[in-house]
């Protein structure tokens, strides 16, 4: 019996270690002792017995157990592929000029502003390609995004109704991730329909003072009281409310003040409300993310610590440590994100795109849904991107826990998405792991 070449160990505490086997699916938090049982320099054969059932310790070689995992790979992937999630890019223009907006590029366009609202026949296009993948079984259980640009504003609206029209035919859910300007002006449509409604997603920067020096329409106003408005306005009908909060180095002080208004206004009570914290260190935004990730992260984690975020805020803790932790299921992370398995976001120029940030950036396109269906051969980069095929990670200990990284990350620093993007796994390694260890197994 021999180490299995899956089995990731790391340190969580003093005498504490996460005891991984990414090929079994084994999770288990030990001690030095067991460490020492598994690398041979103790003997225990009762231990040594546990660790064999979970998968640490077997007899299977180096090639073996390489073509179980591939195996398993091939498996995961199966059911992966099927998990399609659709979103329509309504229009790249906005009604706000947020500082830090990865998008101003694609707005401006290379020819001059990009206005165009995605028109019928497109939508229609679109929907021909979502039923063709549903005819092939696809699982239709995630709802379609609405997304832009601001998908909500007033001329967008015979788009908006089309697409909810058509989605609703299919028996799909929509969402709506939006910046809440034009709530009030969508807002009885959406309930007519609430129970087809996912969720809206709106966001916000901070308490007013902070918000209104960020979220600025685009003559200079600041946008926070009426996006609480909107939110009220939303909740009021009981539709599922879930904000954004976008933090980075100049704002994140700022937190604890919108806690305190958010609670003063009894928002945490709601039962349709959801918060979750976002960075606005997209690789490619303008600015403010001149600060690491790790920094921020930490801080957030402190306020959860303190007591200040209660239940309504969803907890920084990623795939796949949530199901570890959680539901005490491990399984690996082959890939990032869903860009590479089943994500595709169709925009007003009749392009498909295979992530939210790549949105309008036509070298990152995947192909095309109008005049015709028809991928390009970057789709086929996109969606083969996983642990396995990039050098970098092919051999790193992490994989199975990182899966590459973001591919739009890796294309904004090197030039392409077949490079790993090591960023989220020092946020996974410095940030969450300590941070989830504390609050589900140390306790425990
Ligand atoms: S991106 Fe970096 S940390 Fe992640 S698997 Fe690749 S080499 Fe490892
Ligand atoms: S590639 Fe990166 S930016 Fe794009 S959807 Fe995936 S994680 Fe997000």
């Amino acid at each position: 019996m021999h180490e299995s070449h899956y089995n990731l160990v790391m340190k969580v505490d003093t005498d504490a270690f996460l005891l991984f086997n990414s090929l079994s699916g084994s999770a288990d938090l030990v001690d030095s002792a067991v460490v020492k049982v598994l690398r041979g320099q103790l003997i225990n054969d009762r231990v040594e017995k546990y660790l064999i059932s979970r998968g640490y310790l077997t007899s299977k070689t180096i090639i073996e157990e390489k073509s179980d995992m591939k195996r398993f790979f091939t498996e995961v992937c199966q059911t992966l592929f099927k998990n399609k999630e659709y979103g329509f890019v309504i229009t790249y223009k906005c009604n706000l000029a947020c500082p830090y907006c990865f998008e101003a590029s694609v707005k401006e366009g290379i020819v001059g502003k990009r206005t165009t609202v995605i028109d019928d026949r497109r939508i229609e296009k679109a929907f021909e390609v979502i039923d063709f993948f549903d005819d092939l079984g696809d699982n239709k259980k995630i709802s379609i995004k609405l997304y832009g640009g601001e998908p909500l504003m007033p001329e967008n609206r015979r788009a908006v109704e089309y697409i909810i029209k058509n989605a609703i035919t299919r028996d799909r859910k929509i969402a709506v991730i939006t910046n809440g300007i034009y709530l009030n002006e969508y807002i009885d449509y959406l309930a007519k329909y609430k129970d087809r409604i996912d969720f809206v997603q709106v966001s916000l920067d901070g308490p007013k003072n902070e918000h209104d020096k960020r979220r600025v329409s685009i003559s200079g106003n600041g946008t926070f009281d009426r996006i609480i408005h909107n939110i009220e306005l939303v909740l009021l009908k009981g539709i599922k409310t879930s904000i954004r909060i976008l933090v980075d180095s100049e704002n994140e002080h700022t937190i604890p003040e919108l806690i305190k208004f958010l609670k003063y206004h009894n928002w945490p009570n709601q039962d349709k409300l959801s918060c979750f914290f976002a960075s606005t260190s997209a690789p490619n935004s303008n600015t403010l993310h001149n600060y690491s990730k790790v920094a921020i992260w930490k801080k957030i984690c402190q306020y959860y610590e303190k007591g200040l975020l209660n239940e309504i805020f969803s907890e920084p803790i990623v795939y796949p440590f949530k199901d570890l932790f959680i539901n005490k299921v491990w399984s690996p992370r082959f890939f990032a994100c869903n860009a590479h398995t089943g994500l595709m976001i169709f925009d007003p120029y009749g392009m498909i795109y295979p992530c939210w940030k790549a949105v309008g950036q036509s070298e990152l396109s995947i192909g095309r849904f109008y005049p015709s269906f028809k991928l390009n051969k970057a789709s086929k980069r996109w969606k083969s991107r996983s642990v396995f095929m990039l050098k970098k990670c092919a051999g790193c200990e992490f994989s199975a826990i990182c899966g590459g990284g973001c591919a739009y990350s890796a294309y904004v620093k090197h030039g392409t998405i077949l490079e790993g993007s090591c960023e989220e796994m020092e946020v996974i390694k410095n940030v969450y792991l300590p941070f989830a260890y504390q609050r589900y197994l140390k306790k425990s």
